[in-house]
């Protein structure tokens, strides 16, 4: 079996990436820190963003998403193995397949827009997702700090009697 490239060869890598972190303003409280929920009875509540709010840290009112990249990188060849039939090749600080390796920088080019493409739609589904689980968590939370309310006023109303019981205890 022939490689498909010799060492010291000049090749071109097309690369593309639905991962790149970016920081945004906060999607669902757009840097407001709170929403205003409003409820079946059109009761309007204003909760602590939950979107942008990360653990026990307060809303932030910024966020972060994926945002697609590509390029295509100028490189050597300084490997060559095969494994398992298929050629690995070394480039400089690159390993992978030669799917990805070209020798000519305009197929590299576009290889590169045909993942490129698939990298935006990766990258779309994925803030789309996370966008719209981040605005239907927030129904649960209205929820779960409306039941805490309820039980700290109904613990507030217990210890208050408890209280007033024991002060007519002492005066008695
Ligand atoms: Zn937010």
């Amino acid at each position: 079996m022939k490689p498909p490239f010799e060492f010291g060869q000049v090749v071109f890598i097309a690369r593309a990436s639905s991962h790149d972190r970016q920081e945004i303003p906060c999607p669902v409280c757009y840097g407001k820190r709170r929403v205003t929920v409003i409820l079946g009875n059109d009761e309007q509540v204003s909760i602590e963003c939950e979107y942008c709010s990360h653990g026990c840290n307060p809303a932030s009112g910024r966020a972060s998403e994926w945002k697609p990249w590509s390029s295509v990188v100028e490189t050597t060849v300084t490997g060559i193995k095969l494994e398992h039939g298929k050629w690995c090749i070394e480039c400089a600080a690159y390993v992978g397949s030669d799917a990805e390796i070209f020798t000519t920088r305009e197929a590299a080019e576009e290889a590169r827009i045909v993942m490129f493409a698939a990298a935006i739609e990766r990258a779309q589904a994925c803030n789309h997702s996370m966008k719209y689980n981040g605005r239907k968590r927030l129904s649960w939370h209205v929820g779960y700090h409306r039941a805490a309310v309820r039980r700290a006023q109904h613990d507030l109303e217990y210890h208050g009697r408890k209280v007033t019981d024991l002060a007519k205890g002492i005066e008695a």
